[in-house]
């Protein structure tokens, strides 16, 4: 099976971890701030919180925003259903904004339409998560300008994104959020094993997601109540979790973020070749754009299906019976049945479900070969004929 995604793992990035093995420390130990400077130096961000998963790291941003019971949370339908449930994590409603019909990311129109009507019910969302779905930017300066007008803050749930530029600028500079979430889960475009990181350049939210991160414990005499007891001394100041990240992942991440300019580069080139090779089939490709340029953390296409005889499902199950590990990325949150008990239903965001009637996700990985790829455009051609 081709698979739809892969880690690249190259021998310095085994010696990275292999090096912390043999150390004092595997975890808590001088990695992981490294690991966070880095990803600073690369995204232009003042302050980062590795984790041990995007998952993590969205559930902490929500937390320091105050994101709390009576608030509610909107994010895109078309996402893994992490970017809703952090919400719900801290007691707060979930809703949606449909998506952009070419985009495919949240639609600023609808978020405006929506905005609108909360406005008047007294129901504003408190945060909205946006997601920079297979790593295209999101129209974050309209976006932002809404946030403005109507008192929300912004999460990018950038798990796709890394690496991407919007206006030239890095994905996770947070000029038009005050969060953005990275995973690195080995699917993605770097990995860790396991991990993620919250980045921003508010010094406030980067504390308040520290301490969230390790059990709401702090060595900072200025934090604590009275004068430390001892050199032993720590004070639990707020209710937190262990979402640490370890010092081997931290290693593993360092290692491979050397590489992610190529990895992103790597995928650009699959992509262009993806995009030549499918432009006269009866598929809608994805957007590439200079002033979006994707993280690309995956290649969707969309069946043009009334120009095609089969069936959505036809054809996916023909390319994995020819060994392509196709994807469906995402089946719509709100229709998830742990949604639907909540009220939604199908029907509630046609262009999410439109969306999810009519793509696939095809493989793109660093590693993948030409003959790959071209095993991958000639069954696909076969299965659209
Ligand atoms: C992968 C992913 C997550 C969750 O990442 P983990 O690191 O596995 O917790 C969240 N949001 C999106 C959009 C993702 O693709």
């Amino acid at each position: 099976m081709i698979p739809y995604g892969r880690q690249d793992i190259s021998e310095e990035d085994i010696q990275a971890v292999v090096d912390v093995l043999r150390s004092d420390f595997l975890t808590q130990g001088p990695a992981v701030p490294k690991f966070e400077q880095a990803v600073c130096d690369y995204t232009g961000a003042k302050f980062g919180i590795a984790v041990n998963s995007a998952t993590s790291a969205l559930h902490i941003a929500c937390e320091s925003l105050g994101l709390k019971k009576g608030d509610w949370l909107w994010t895109t339908p078309i996402t893994f259903v992490a970017s809703a449930n952090c919400g719900l994590y801290c007691g707060a409603q979930v809703d949606f904004v449909d998506i952009d019909p070419v985009t495919w990311n949240l639609s600023p129109q609808k978020l405006e339409e929506k905005l609108i009507v909360a406005k008047s019910n007294n129901k504003l969302p408190k945060v909205v998560v946006v997601v920079h779905l297979c790593g295209l930017p999101c129209d974050m300066k309209e976006i932002y300008q809404l946030s403005q007008e109507y008192g929300f803050h912004i999460i990018e749930d950038a798990s796709h994104a890394i690496g991407g530029k919007y206006y030239d600028e890095p994905i996770g500079n947070c000029r038009y959020s005050d969060i953005t979430v990275f995973s690195f889960h080995p699917v993605k475009t770097m990995t860790t094993g396991e991990g993620g990181m919250a980045v921003t350049n508010q010094k406030e939210l980067a504390e308040k997601m520290q301490l969230l991160r390790s059990h709401g414990v702090t060595r900072d005499p200025q934090k604590m109540t009275h004068e430390p007891d001892g050199a032993w001394y720590y004070q639990q100041i707020t209710l937190g979790y262990n979402y640490r990240m370890t010092d081997l992942q931290a290693a593993l991440g360092l290692s491979q973020l050397q590489r992610l300019d190529e990895f992103v580069a790597r995928r650009h080139q699959l992509a262009d070749i993806y995009d030549n090779a499918l432009s006269e089939l009866p598929v809608n490709l994805p957007i590439r754009s200079e002033e979006k340029y994707s993280g690309l953390h995956l290649y969707v296409i969309r069946l043009q299906l009334e120009k095609i005889e089969k069936q959505h499902s036809d054809i996916f199950d023909f390319l994995r019976k020819e060994n392509i590990g196709v994807n469906l990325h995402y089946i719509p949150v709100h229709t998830q049945p742990y949604y639907e008990k909540m009220g939604f239903q199908s029907g509630d965001f046609p262009q999410a479900e439109t969306y999810y009637q009519e793509a696939i996700s095809l493989p793109m990985f660093p590693t993948m070969t030409a003959s790959q790829q071209e095993k991958v455009i000639s069954i696909l051609k076969e299965a659209l004929a």
